[in-house]
């Protein structure tokens, strides 16, 4: 009887550093890849907005499709299902014989939810569900100190990291894989079986991001062929201007992070151009720290008192207020044009969510959680830890202390646009 491991995906839809899927085609006989699109993923939330909008919907199902495709190019497939991960994975390990069920540890609350869901059902089975470790940069087996006891403050965090933890080399990308045979592989859902709640006659036809593995790897590759170009041509670099606009990708797990710093060290080595590459591994780093402080704290970040001793008073309701800072109708003019870009495309830069969260939370005075309910929904790279940890520290509830109550828009505004170069534009 052959050996069966059925490799679930979730958020690490890439066949290139892909621990859990080398892993599983070394010790099996024939693997069974599956995704399941969970209704639940696409729900309105109690702060009535939508888990995930129209444009991040959109990117998943590109994504799905591309992971699709690179699987037939090995002569397989993906099993696309749509339904709740506990409910249909243990009917799938009594219909193909599976003998084992192999996936990647998530950190926050929901998503580690279905994964017990799936780990109980599977137990009853007497099947184990095997977890993995790929989203971060640094492996959290490799960090100098236990969860439990990684600093709060982030320059802690980046300073002891960086000196004392590796980042591993990257897994090699799968040679052949070997696929349990299946007559039905499941159809890709349409947008319109998942968008429920939103109307699609505003989603732009085109988008400059496309969902999937070849097109994140496209993307780095154009990064660093701009990185190339300007060390060539010595131009002047200004730190704030430099955004990768990977987030989207390695949101998804299109795009390892490991990939992406070695991608960065190598060019750094060949062009120099320091600040440039820097600036991308210290995204990473961020990027790690909030999911670490995610493990470490579970639930804290996604009360509006978080870390606060005192209890939040601004309520959770909906108003007129709120619906024209969603609207990009506040008055505020370079408000509502980052609103306007959210909304049309579902990227903005690091400094603008930071004008825009503080504008919401101090200027409006309305409570945080409204805005980062929001930002989930429309964020094409939204993230767990990075959305909700980065809000609370703009709100003032966060846990590095450091970071909290530095947020004064006015001052944010003039380091943004200090000759009202771009507010002039804005009015002309
Ligand atoms: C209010 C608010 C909400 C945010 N919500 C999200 C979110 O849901 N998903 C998300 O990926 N990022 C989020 N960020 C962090 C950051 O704004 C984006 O990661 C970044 O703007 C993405 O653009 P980029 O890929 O060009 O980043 P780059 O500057 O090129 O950075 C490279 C990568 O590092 C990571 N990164 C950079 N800055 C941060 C940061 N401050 N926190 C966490 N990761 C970082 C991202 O993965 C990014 O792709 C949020 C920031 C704020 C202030």
């Amino acid at each position: 009887m052959s050996k069966r491991i059925l490799v679930w995906f979730r958020n690490d839809l890439r066949l290139h550093d892909n621990e859990m899927l080398v892993e599983a085609i070394a010790k099996s006989d024939e693997i069974l890849p599956v995704f399941c699109f969970d209704p639940r993923q696409f729900e309105l939330t109690c702060y009535q907005t939508i888990k995930t909008g129209a444009i991040r919907t959109r990117f998943l199902l590109e994504t799905v499709q591309d992971l699709r495709h690179s699987f037939q190019q090995f002569g397989g497939d993906i099993l696309i299902l749509k339904g709740k991960p506990e409910e249909l994975l243990p009917d799938l390990v009594n219909k193909y014989e599976i003998s084992e069920v192999y996936h990647h540890r998530e950190v926050a609350s929901e998503e580690t939810e279905v994964s017990m869901g799936v780990e109980d059902a599977l137990w009853k089975l007497k099947v184990n569900l095997k977890h993995f470790i790929g989203h971060t940069l640094y492996n959290k087996e490799d960090l100098p100190f236990p969860v439990k006891d990684i600093p709060d403050v982030f320059a802690q965090f980046k300073k002891k990291t960086e000196r004392d933890a590796i980042v591993k080399p990257c897994i090699l990308t799968p040679q052949s894989i070997n696929f349990v045979q299946l007559a039905e592989w499941g159809e890709l859902p349409l947008l319109t079986d998942l968008v429920l709640n939103e109307s699609l006659a505003d989603l732009p036809i085109s988008s400059e991001f496309k969902g999937g593995e070849s097109e994140a790897l496209k993307h780095l590759h154009h990064f660093l062929d701009d990185g190339e170009e300007l060390a060539l041509s010595n131009t002047t670099l200004k730190k704030n201007v430099i955004v990768s606009k990977l987030s989207a990708w390695l949101g998804l797990g299109c795009l390892s992070p490991r990939e992406v710093y070695w991608k960065m060290r190598e060019a750094e080595a060949n062009f120099g151009l320091k600040p440039y590459f820097n600036q991308i591994v210290l995204g990473l780093l961020w990027r790690d720290y909030y999911r670490f402080m995610f493990k470490k704290y579970r639930n804290t970040f996604f009360k509006s008192e978080g870390f606060s001793t005192q209890t939040s008073n601004s309520d959770l309701a909906d108003s007129d207020l709120l619906q024209a800072w969603k609207n990009g109708n506040t008055g505020q003019p370079l408000v509502d044009s980052i609103m306007h870009d959210l909304n049309a495309s579902g990227y903005i830069s690091n400094s603008c969510r930071q004008l825009a969260a503080t504008y919401l939370i101090y200027e409006l005075q309305i409570n945080w959680i409204m805005g980062a309910a929001y930002f989930e929904e429309k964020l094409i790279d939204y993230a767990p830890a990075s959305n909700w940890g980065n809000w609370a520290n703009i709100a003032g509830v966060g846990n590095d202390t450091r970071l909290t109550n530095s947020f004064d828009f006015e001052k944010q505004l003039k380091i943004f646009d200090p000759k009202g170069t771009y507010l002039q534009a804005l009015r002309a």
